[in-house]
């Protein structure tokens, strides 16, 4: 070992000295110094003893890391694997790393510092190199250690990296809450619009859902609508203003209308106005059936005579036509007025049928149910011997003068007549209008 050994021959010294030396730790760190001089260490590394009863002084895998993280990157990297991380101090590697960064070695470089970290328990900083290699195996590393409370600052370069599998995580509740990721997304509003436009399938009744209201005025405005109808998470003023400054007239209109009062007149005037749709206006007159809107409609469409028409047709049933026919203006030209006009007879001949069909058949049935209660009114009652007077439970027929005379009601009753309370009714069945009927 003393004498110099020719380049080629170091990696045949250093198996001699795992021969040689064995498990003597002080031989060990002797002989090492002599691979240090020379830069050789890297021929000795494969054979240092790394066993927990034969550890050399950290400082000697220190020194063959050092030694590698200069001329061999990829094999550093390759130790950092196999070595055990208690052989050495981690914090002085990775100090030495930062030290030496190069970027050409970049990929290699900061896999090790992600190992490093995570043999020192830092995951956060960990994730933030496998992050800054784009590594998709961060999520994986994420589930293994269950590193949900490290990720919070971290969701946004996670959804850069792979947005299908970062949303998994985060729409997890039980993983992660969603005030914590709200609050990290503030700084991206596409993307705290993706999640909070997930979360709301998963959670419906979740707290921030009132912040959809601008997301989706921004990155997805035909679920604005729906979302507005669906839920009642959102202060209905707030959503007016952003829709009013967005200039969205049919959500407008929508949220007016829920106001109901003067804001109806208003969104009545906005679909007339902006969005010229008289279906719809007669629609929300419809749905509203508030006088002052149907006026406002007819007072605007004898303005125009080309929705007057539409207005008659649809009106039908709601207001009197006849409102909308005095207001029209003597010489007013309407286009398709005689139409309208025949259709709307029409309808109310049809109304008129309707009506005589249903009288002529309650008069028949009321005919029918008569001559039943007549039929039923006719017919005889008999009185034997084995009946008994209701009031007094004696035989109703008896050879005694006083009680030869006998009522009898329509229920079946009998009474003798001294028995009788009342005529009015059959004690029995307290029946009031039961009629009596005297019998000899
Ligand atoms: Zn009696
Ligand atoms: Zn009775």
């Amino acid at each position: 070992m003393e004498e110099a050994f020719p380049l080629y021959r170091w990696p045949d010294a250093a198996r001699l000295c795992l021969r040689m030396l064995g498990n003597n730790k002080a031989l060990w760190e002797e002989e090492v110094f002599k691979f240090v001089k020379c830069q050789r260490l890297r021929s000795v590394s494969a054979y240092l003893p790394t066993s927990e009863d034969c550890k050399l002084d950290p400082h000697v895998y220190e020194m063959v890391l050092y030694e590698f993280l200069k001329f061999d990157v990829k094999g550093f990297l390759n130790l950092i694997k196999e070595w055990p991380f208690q052989l050495y101090n981690g914090l002085a590697v990775i100090n030495a790393i930062h030290d030496n960064f190069r970027k050409q070695d970049a990929n290699e470089l900061l896999e090790s510092l992600a190992l490093l970290y995570s043999y020192q328990g830092d995951y956060e900083s960990a994730l933030r190199m496998y992050l800054k290699l784009q590594n998709k195996d961060v999520f994986e590393l994420i589930r293994r250690y269950e590193l949900y409370n490290v990720i919070s600052k971290l969701i946004i370069p996670l959804i850069n990296l792979d947005r299908e599998r970062a949303f998994k995580i985060l729409l997890d509740r039980s993983k992660i809450k969603p005030e914590v990721v709200v609050h990290q997304l503030e700084n991206n509003q596409e993307y705290l619009f993706l999640y909070l436009d997930s979360l709301q399938k998963v959670n419906s009744n979740n707290i921030f859902q009132h912040k959809l209201v601008s997301l989706y005025a921004k990155y997805d405005r035909t679920k604005l609508l729906p979302f507005l109808r669906r839920s009642k998470e959102y202060v209905i003023q707030d959503a007016l203003a952003i829709c009013k400054r967005e200039e969205f007239y049919p959500e407008m209109v929508y949220l007016l209308g829920c106001m109901g009062g003067v804001e109806a007149a208003e969104a009545l005037n906005i679909i007339i106005h902006r969005i010229k749709d008289v279906e719809m206006a007669i629609e929300f007159c419809k749905e509203h059936d508030d006088n002052d809107l149907w006026n406002t409609l007819i007072d605007e469409s004898t303005k125009q005579p080309e929705i007057i028409t539409k207005v008659l047709d649809g009106i039908v049933d709601f207001v009197n036509p006849e409102v909308v026919v005095s207001k029209i203006k003597m010489g007013q030209t309407i286009p398709n007025l005689r139409k309208s006009v025949i259709n709307m007879l029409w309808h109310y001949n049809i109304q008129e049928e309707l009506l005589f069909t249903a009288l002529r058949m309650q008069l028949d049935d009321y005919f029918e149910t008569h001559s039943e209660v007549v039929a039923l009114h006719r017919r005889g009652q008999q009185v034997s011997y084995n009946q008994c007077c209701a009031q007094c439970q004696c035989p109703i027929l008896m050879k005694n003068d006083n009680f030869n005379s006998i009522v009898g009601f329509k229920c079946g009753h009998m009474y003798h007549e001294l028995c009788l309370l009342s005529n009015d009714y059959c004690t029995e069945c307290q029946m009031w209008n039961s009629q009596p009927t005297e019998v000899e």
